[in-house]
C-alpha cells in the first residue's frame, strides 16, 4: 500500500498546527511547528483568503495526514462511512480510529503512527492469534491483539513504552503494556475518540 514519503514536519506546517507524527520529537524544541509556525513555501507567510471551501479541504487533508491514509484510501473510508447507520462523520472518525496500526499507535507500544505502521508491516502484531501484516485492517470489538513471541524483546517498541508514559490510552481499549496485549473491549463513539479532527467539515466537503 502506498504511502506519503516526503518531509513530515511540512505538513504540521501546511495545517498550522501540530499533527504529532514524529513521536518524541513533537514534544521538544525540534519540533518543526515551534520552530517556523507558519505554511511552507515561498508565500507560507503571504495572507491567504479563508473561504469555506479552503476550510473544508484543510480539515479533510489534516485527517489524512494524522491518520496517514492517502487520497484515494480516504475518499474509500468516507464511502463506506456514508453507506454505515448512523452519522458519517462519526463513522468515518471510527473506521480511522479502528485500524490496527492506530490501535498500536494509541496503546503506547509505537511512538508514533508511523513507525506502528512499519512494526505491523514487518508482521511483529497478531490478531487473535493470526499475523496480520496490513496496517489499514480494522479491528472489531472482542479483538485480541498481541505482539508475536519472537518480538517480544523489540528495543523500539520498549522504548516507546518507556516515552509513552504520559500518554494515556483510550478508554474502549485495555492495554496490558506488560504482556504487549491490547484488548478492544468497545468501539469508540464520538466523545471517546481523542482528535482534533472536525468531521462534520470534511463530510460537507465531500457531499457537494
Ligand atoms: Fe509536527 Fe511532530 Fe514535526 Fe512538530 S515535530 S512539526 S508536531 S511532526
Amino acid at each position: 500500500m502506498a504511502r506519503y514519503i516526503g518531509p513530515v514536519c511540512k505538513l504540521c506546517r501546511r495545517e498550522r498546527t501540530k499533527l504529532f507524527l514524529k513521536g518524541a520529537r513533537c514534544e521538544s524544541s525540534k519540533c518543526g511547528m515551534e520552530r517556523k509556525p507558519y505554511p511552507p513555501g515561498e508565500h507560507g507567510r503571504g495572507r491567504v483568503r479563508e473561504t469555506q471551501y479552503l476550510i473544508q479541504l484543510r480539515e479533510k487533508q489534516k485527517a489524512r495526514r494524522i491518520y496517514g491514509v492517502l487520497e484515494a484510501q480516504f475518499r474509500n473510508y468516507y464511502k463506506a462511512a456514508a453507506k454505515q447507520r448512523g452519522i458519517t462523520g462519526e463513522n468515518l472518525l471510527r473506521m480511522l480510529e479502528t485500524r490496527l496500526d492506530n490501535i498500536v499507535y494509541r496503546s503506547g507500544l509505537a511512538e508514533s503512527r508511523s513507525q506502528a505502521r512499519q512494526l505491523v508491516s514487518h508482521a511483529h502484531f497478531l490478531v487473535n492469534g493470526r499475523r496480520v501484516n496490513v496496517p489499514s485492517y480494522r479491528v472489531k470489538q472482542n479483538d485480541v491483539v498481541t505482539l508475536r513471541e519472537r518480538s517480544q524483546e523489540l528495543l523500539v517498541i520498549q522504548h516507546a513504552i518507556d516515552t509513552a508514559g504520559q500518554r494515556t490510552s483510550p478508554e474502549w481499549i485495555d492495554v496490558d503494556r506488560d504482556r504487549r496485549q491490547i484488548t478492544i473491549t468497545e468501539l469508540p463513539n464520538r466523545s471517546q475518540i481523542d482528535t482534533q479532527v472536525q468531521e462534520q467539515l470534511i463530510v460537507e466537503l465531500y457531499s457537494k
